[in-house]
């Protein structure tokens, strides 16, 4: 990608497939990555590529969620920690929670992988100069962002098999989970539990965007960044969240695309 003009129109497009494609070889993502992938790009064509009104919205609240939670967590995936690993290392140590290797397809070989990334992630955030809205020692924040994954001690009640593992003291006791990609078994497992979840999920039909608490439908990285300053600049949300109003608004953005012809 080093050939890869500034002014590529699909340039960040582009480069994000090169890091599924880097991570696929490197033995950090399942196969089905790159599949779960395109599918997001899909999406995200007809969302003009941009955060729409009502998934900022969805990032505000998920970010009052994250703060005002006893025991939040996020949890990350292969093509999450590819994508977005950075970011939502900031945004861990603005909340103050651990960030879990959570997989669908697990295997040891994988989990290291991810833990070890993250682990790299983590140690450059660090050495960063930190965001100006944040009080205190960035670099101490950053390094006490704990990373989860490797004991999977505790089972997800209602699944089966290795996707119904994962760390008690990250989403086994959690009360708030932050899920970018998630699957939407294990979403409604995790409500079935009592637990809120929030996912960030491209496709407003899925079972997972459908199932979870709030669903912020947007990329993945793009939404991360955002959640980023939200959780710096928290702001008061008034009433309910409507999940359902939220899903229909970004389906409805993608239906006008047809006004961009
Ligand atoms: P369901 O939730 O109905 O079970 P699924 O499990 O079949 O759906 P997956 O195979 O898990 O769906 O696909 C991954 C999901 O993640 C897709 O809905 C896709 O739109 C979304 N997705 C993929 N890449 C990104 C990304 N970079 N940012 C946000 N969402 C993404
Ligand atoms: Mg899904």
């Amino acid at each position: 990608m080093a050939d890869l003009p500034e002014s590529h129109p699909r340039r960040s497009s582009l480069l994000a497939r090169q890091k599924i494609v880097d991570g696929t070889k490197k033995g950090l993502l399942a196969d089905s990555s790159m599949i779960a992938h395109g599918r997001g790009e899909a999406f995200d064509y007809l969302l003009g590529e941009r955060t729409t009104d009502s998934a900022a919205m969805a990032i505000r609240h998920v970010a009052t969620l994250l703060i005002s939670a006893e025991r939040p967590v996020i949890s990350a995936n292969g093509n999450t920690v590819v994508l977005a690993g950075e970011s939502l290392i900031r945004v861990a140590a603005v909340v103050g929670c651990p960030i879990e290797v959570n997989l669908y397809y697990r295997t040891p070989e994988r989990v290291f992988g991810l833990l070890s990334l993250l682990q790299e992630q983590r140690d450059s955030v660090a050495e960063e100069k930190g965001p100006s809205e944040f009080k205190g020692d960035w670099g101490k924040a950053v390094r006490s962002v704990r990373l989860l994954g490797d004991e999977a001690d505790f089972r997800i009640e209602g699944l089966e098999g290795p996707r119904s593992l994962c760390t008690e003291d990250g989403i086994g006791l959690g009360d708030l989970i932050l899920v970018p990609l998630e699957d939407g078994d294990r979403c409604e497992a995790l409500i079935s539990l009592g637990k809120q979840v929030c996912v960030i999920d491209l496709n407003p039909l899925s079972r997972t965007a459908r199932t979870a608490s709030v669903t912020i439908v947007d990329e993945v990285s793009r939404a991360s960044i955002s959640l980023l300053s939200e959780v710096l600049n928290p702001t008061k949300i008034e009433g309910e969240w409507d999940n359902d109003a939220a899903l229909r608004d970004s389906l409805k953005h993608m239906s006008n695309s047809i006004d961009r012809l």
